[in-house]
C-alpha cells in the first residue's frame, strides 16, 4: 500500500506539521518529515487536518429505495464531505431489524469502500412500535450494532422505550430517539408558530419534541441506561437536555447542520419561492431564537454532536405540492461547510471544537473504534484535509448523492474538503473521488 506524506497541514487549525501515513496508521507527525521511497506527497499548505468525520445519522436508503440512494452513492457523498464513517439508519425496506439486514448493509459498505458503514438497528420490529426487534442478535452480528433507533418514527410507547433502554445495557448500546409525540403532530406540516398561522399549514409544536425528550431522559435515568436524542430542534429541548446533564444522567444529543442555519420563515419567502418543499423536513425548521439556542448549546457542549440526517428523496417525491412532499434534505457534502459558516465564522467554535463534535464524540457515542482518534502517531489514518478559504456555490447537480434535495442551492458556502483518507488510503484527492 502506498504511503502518503502530507506536508504542512494545520492540525485542528494549529501550527503546520507533516503527517506520514503508512500501513493504515499515522506513522509520524512532525515538522520537516522526509518522504520514504515510493511515498506520494500531498501539499497541504493552508489546509486544516481533522480526524475523519463520523456521522451518527445517515439515511442510505438501501435496501429498498435505491432510486433515492444506494450505499455506494451515499458513501461517495460521505467521503467527499470528509466522513470516514457513517451510521446508516434502519428505516429501509426491509427494515434493518434483524442480524441479516444489518449484515447486508454492513457488507455493502465494505464492498463500496468509500467509508465505514455502521448500521443502526431498529428498536421495534418493522418500526411498528409494537414489539422489540432482535437487538441482541444485531449487536452480536458481524455489523456489531451499538446504536438502535426507529428514526423516522418515535418510540412513543413508554413501556417499550423503557424495555429497549434496559435491554441495550447488556452490550453497551444506546437508544437514539426520534422525539416526536405522534398525537401532537398528526398531519403536521411545519413549525407551529406565526408563519404556519399565516400560511395555513398545520403546525408542529415544539412541545411534541420536548415532551418526549423529557420523558426519555427520566426513563434513561430510571433504568441507568444511555439515551441519545436525535436532531434536537428547539430551545426548550436544549433546556431539558441541559437539566438532564446537570443531574449526571447519561444523555447525549445531536443537532443537524440545517437546524443550525435555516429558519421556518423560508417556507413563506426564499429565493427558491414560497411553499418550496425543499424546506420540508422532520423535525421542521424552527425560529431564529431556536437556531441561536442550538448554536449556543453546541458551543457549550449541551448538544454533543453534529449529525447530518442526510435524507435523500427522488425528484418526484420532493418536487410536488407542499402537503404531498416527502420530508428531508441531503447533507453529507454540505455538513462541514454549514458548520464552518454557522459555528466557526461566528466565533462560537474553533476547528478543535468541530473535530470533537463531528468526529471524536460521535465515534464514542456509537462505540465505534478506530475513528475519532487524535491525529497523532499510532492512530488509524482516518482523516480529512479542508481548505477553509475556499468558497463554493452549491449546485445540486454536482452532488455525488443520487438525490438532489439540498436546501442550499445557489448559496455560497465556505470551506471545501480537499482530501479524505480511510486507514491511510485516499478516498478523496484534490476534491474528487480517488
Ligand atoms: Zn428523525
Amino acid at each position: 500500500m502506498t504511503a502518503y506524506l502530507i506536508k504542512g497541514a494545520s492540525i485542528l487549525g494549529g501550527d503546520p506539521a507533516d503527517l506520514l501515513l503508512s500501513g493504515g496508521v499515522i506513522a509520524a507527525v512532525g515538522v520537516g518529515l522526509t518522504a520514504p521511497a515510493g511515498a506520494e506527497t500531498v501539499d497541504a499548505e493552508g489546509l486544516v487536518a481533522l480526524p475523519g468525520l463520523v456521522d451518527l445519522h445517515t439515511h442510505l436508503r438501501e435496501p429498498g429505495r435505491e432510486d433515492a440512494e444506494t450505499v455506494e452513492t451515499g458513501t461517495r457523498a460521505a467521503a467527499l464531505g470528509g466522513f470516514t464513517a457513517v451510521h446508516a439508519m434502519a428505516n429501509t425496506s426491509p427494515v434493518a431489524d434483524t442480524a441479516g439486514v444489518v449484515e447486508q448493509v454492513w457488507r455493502l459498505g465494505q464492498e463500496a469502500g468509500h467509508c465505514d458503514v455502521r448500521p443502526v438497528g431498529a428498536v421495534t420490529v418493522g418500526l411498528a412500535g409494537e414489539r422489540l426487534a432482535e437487538l441482541g442478535a444485531m449487536a452480536d452480528s458481524a455489523a456489531r450494532v451499538r446504536v438502535f433507533s426507529d428514526d423516522g418514527k418515535c418510540v412513543s410507547d413508554a413501556v417499550l422505550m423503557r424495555r429497549a433502554l434496559e435491554y441495550v445495557k447488556a452490550f453497551d448500546g444506546v437508544i437514539a430517539q426520534h422525539a416526536q409525540e405522534p398525537r401532537l403532530t398528526e398531519d403536521a406540516q411545519m413549525n407551529e408558530g406565526a408563519v404556519s398561522g399565516r400560511l395555513g399549514l398545520t403546525g408542529w409544536p415544539a412541545v411534541a419534541e420536548e415532551a418526549i425528550i423529557a420523558r426519555d431522559c427520566l426513563l434513561a435515568a430510571h433504568v441507568g441506561s444511555r439515551l441519545h436524542v436525535c436532531h434536537v430542534s428547539t430551545a426548550g429541548s436544549v433546556e431539558i437536555i441541559r437539566w438532564a446533564k446537570s443531574k449526571g444522567w447519561n444523555v447525549t444529543a445531536e443537532v443537524t447542520p440545517h437546524h443550525l442555519l435555516l429558519t421556518d420563515d423560508l417556507v413563506e419567502a426564499s429565493s427558491l419561492g414560497a411553499y418550496n418543499p425543499i424546506f420540508k423536513v422532520n423535525p421542521p425548521l424552527r425560529t431564529r431564537e431556536d437556531v441561536e439556542a442550538l448554536r449556543a448549546a453546541l458551543a457549550d457542549g449541551t448538544i454533543d454532536v453534529v449529525a447530518t440526517d442526510h435524507a435523500p428523496h427522488p425528484v418526484e417525491d420532493k418536487e410536488t405540492e407542499w402537503g404531498a412532499a416527502a420530508m428531508g434534505m441531503i447533507g453529507l457534502e454540505t455538513a462541514l461547510p454549514v458548520v464552518q459558516l454557522a459555528m466557526i465564522e461566528t466565533g462560537l467554535l474553533d476547528w478543535a471544537g468541530v473535530a470533537e463534535r463531528m468526529s471524536a464524540t460521535p465515534a464514542r457515542i456509537g462505540r465505534l473504534s478506530g475513528h475519532g482518534a487524535p491525529l497523532q502517531s499510532g492512530s488509524a489514518a482516518n482523516l480529512t484535509l479542508v481548505d477553509p478559504a475556499a468558497r463554493t456555490v452549491v449546485d445540486p447537480r454536482a452532488s455525488a448523492s443520487k438525490s438532489r434535495n439540498t436546501p442550499y442551492e445557489g448559496l455560497t458556502l465556505p470551506g471545501k474538503v480537499v482530501a479524505t483518507f480511510l486507514r491511510g488510503r485516499p478516498t478523496v484527492l484534490e476534491g474528487k473521488l480517488a
